[in-house]
Order: C-alpha cells, then sequence, then structure tokens
C-alpha cells in the first residue's frame, strides 16, 4: 500500500513522443502539426486539413512543457533511459513503479512498450538493464525475477502468458490485489524475454472485424516482480518491488480530463479502465484522498503502484499528422494535466 502523496518530488513524470510521419499519411498528403524542442518543449501548430488547402491558416499555435519531448528521430534507448531507467533503479530498491504508455489507436504505444524483434522497446530494455544491475549486485544477496502478462479486455482480465479462462482478481494481505491462477515466469535473463512477450502480445484480444490487429480497447500490462533476499546475521532480509509497464488501449475514445466530462460519459459503451485512470489521476492531481481504484480492473490492479510514494511515469504517443490533430491536442491536454500530480 502506498503512503499519502508526499507532493512535487513524487509527481508523476509525463514525457510525449511523436512518431515518424508514416509512409501512409504522406501518401495522403498529411503535414507535421506538432514539433518538439529543447528536449523538453512540444509544439503544436492547427493547420487547415488539405480540403482546407487554399485558406491554410495558422491558429490557435499551443505550447507545452513536459519533463522530456522526444522528436520523431529519438531511438528506443534514449526512450528508456530517459522515462524508465531511475524506475528500475526504485524497484531494486524494494518501491513499486509503473509506466504507462497513452494516446490514441496508431500513434506509437506498442512500438514504444514491446517494440520489435530487431527494435526492442522498453518493456525488454527495461529487464535487460535490470539484468545487468543484478549482475552488478550479486554479491550483496538473492535477486529473483519473475513476470506475468496479463490483458484487461472488456473488464476482463486474462493470462498472456498462458492463454484461457478471465482471471478472478483477488485481495491477498501480503501481495495485494492478485489474479488468481496468473502465471509467474521466473526469468533468468532478457534474451528468452523477447519472444515470450511477442508471443504473449500476439494472444491478446482481436477486434471480430479486423482480424490479427490487436483490439484498440485491450491493455497490456507487464509485472515484473524483484524479490531480494540476505542473510544479515541471523536474520533474513527481504523485500519485493514491482514495476509494471502498461501499453493502455487507445484513448480517442475516452478523453475526459475532469469529473463532469467523465460523469457524462458514464454508461456510454466507453473503456470502463481508461475512463477509471483518468478518475484516479484526475483524483490524484486534485489532491484528494479518496483514490476511486476500486471503479475498474485495471485500476484495482495499479492500487499498489500509484501515486504517494510510488513513482510513475507518462509516455504520451502520437502522430505528427495535421490529420490526427484533435487526438493530439487531447492527449496533450490529458498529459499536460497529468503532470500536476
Ligand atoms: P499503437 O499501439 O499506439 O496503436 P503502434 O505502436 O502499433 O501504435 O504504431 C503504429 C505504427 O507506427 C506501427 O506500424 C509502428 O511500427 C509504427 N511506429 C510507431 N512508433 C514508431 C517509431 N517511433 N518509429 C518507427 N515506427 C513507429
Ligand atoms: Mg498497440
Amino acid at each position: 500500500e502506498c503512503t499519502p502523496n508526499k507532493g512535487h518530488s513524487d509527481r508523476i513524470r509525463v514525457y510525449v513522443r511523436i512518431r515518424p510521419i508514416s509512409k501512409k499519411e504522406k501518401e495522403v498528403g498529411a503535414r507535421c502539426c506538432v514539433k518538439a524542442a529543447n528536449g523538453k518543449e512540444i509544439y503544436l501548430t492547427e493547420m487547415a486539413l488539405e480540403s482546407d488547402y487554399l485558406r491554410l491558416k495558422r491558429l490557435k499555435g499551443r505550447y507545452f512543457i513536459f519533463d522530456g519531448a522526444f522528436p520523431e528521430n529519438t531511438n528506443q534507448e534514449e526512450v528508456y533511459r530517459t522515462s524508465t531507467e531511475q524506475l528500475v533503479e526504485a524497484v531494486l530498491e524494494g518501491k513499486n513503479s509503473s509506466v504507462f504508455c497513452y494516446g490514441a489507436t496508431g500513434a506509437g504505444k506498442t512500438f514504444t512498450m514491446l517494440g520489435t524483434m530487431k527494435d526492442p522497446g522498453v518493456m525488454v530494455l527495461a529487464l535487460k538493464d535490470l539484468f545487468a544491475k543484478l549482475k552488478q549486485r550479486s554479491s550483496e544477496g538473492e535477486h529473483s525475477v519473475r513476470l506475468s502478462y496479463l490483458e484487461v479486455y472488456n473488464e476482463t482480465v486474462r493470462d498472456l502468458l498462458s492463454p484461457g479462462r478471465a482471471l478472478v482478481l483477488r485481495e491477498d494481505l501480503k501481495q495485494g490485489i492478485v489474479a488468481a491462477g496468473l502465471t509467474q515466469y521466473k526469468a533468468c535473463s532478457a534474451d528468452e524475454v523477447m519472444a515470450l512477450l511477442q508471443q504473449g502480445n500476439q494472444n491478446r484480444t482481436t477486434e471480430p472485424t479486423r482480424l490479427n490487429e490487436t483490439s484498440s480497447r485491450s491493455h497490456a500490462i507487464l509485472q515484473i516482480f524483484v524479490e531480494y533476499s540476505a542473510r544479515v546475521g541471523v536474520s533474513l532480509v527481504s523485500r519485493t518491488g514491482k514495476l509494471s509497464l502498461i501499453d493502455l488501449a487507445g484513448s480517442e475514445r475516452a478523453i475526459a480530463t475532469d469529473q463532469r466530462t467523465l460523469r457524462s460519459l458514464e454508461g456510454a459503451n466507453i473503456n470502463r479502465s481508461l475512463l477509471a485512470l483518468s478518475s484516479c489521476i484526475s483524483a490524484l492531481v486534485e489532491g484528494k484522498k479518496h483514490i476511486p481504484f476500486r471503479n475498474s480492473k485495471l485500476t484495482q490492479l495499479l492500487k499498489d503502484s500509484l501515486g504517494g510514494s510510488c513513482q510513475t511515469a507518462m509516455i504520451a504517443n502520437i502522430s505528427p499528422s495535421n490529420m490526427s490533430f484533435g487526438e493530439t491536442q487531447n492527449t496533450l491536454y490529458w498529459a499536460d494535466r497529468a503532470k500536476e500530480i
């Protein structure tokens, strides 16, 4: 359980990553409407769409500052080092931390979190780094690393490492909220993990209408448990840290940055877990005592990893194309609000 919010130093760190413009976007005449500068700044320029070409005007430019702003050409390693490396350190100290990728479908969340075999993302780079750091500490005591990879889809929790029936969430006195029967894979090196995670990602729910394409409403959560134990004199010292790496569902249908909008969306066919996460973040931003973790499966799972002394990083993914202007703007507003925690 997290201790109450201690203020500024423990707030969520918020990063924005712009993906490169795609071939398809170029083909249809998309132009860039967003720019990263000086490592932390994002400039958003509203441009008329192709159909308004003759009236092309720059309107309502906006400027944001984040903890980090990654331009199109930023590589995976740099994203990992800036956003997540310090959280891996925290987990080694027995703390819980989490990293989210947030953004519209197609904005680059899965690329950032999972990546490809050739160009692995934050999940794999974090594990690689974790094993390297453990090697340096091997004289200090015993460490073990266990992995769980799960999906929340339509308020159903499933094991991505061992697909099958829906899992039930239970409150465990020692471990907090756990999914009963979830696989805990004992990992010994990062190399074996990439294929495992790619396979797990294949097990995510697909949209009935678009075979082989992961549903934009599916959240994938990789939990990395690091257990440490050592003998000090006659007593045994042990601690466990948990790092949760989350590839969230597409945000395009669940944009709500305040409680009123959230309420008006209730009942609509909207991703409940994403809305609940927004509510929890709003409550944390507002310094509320009660954080509504119980409202969804995702927030129940993250209860011990969000707020308080937990470190959290949010990577907001955006497309540079002016055709995604609305989604990009919403994502940036949401990210701008999250950083106030
Ligand atoms: P999301 O998971 O947010 O729906 P994806 O990660 O699947 O989006 O990205 C959409 C497409 O853009 C994919 O083909 C992906 O490989 C590509 N892509 C995303 N981000 C990058 C990047 N930083 N560099 C190169 N290609 C990227
Ligand atoms: Mg994806």
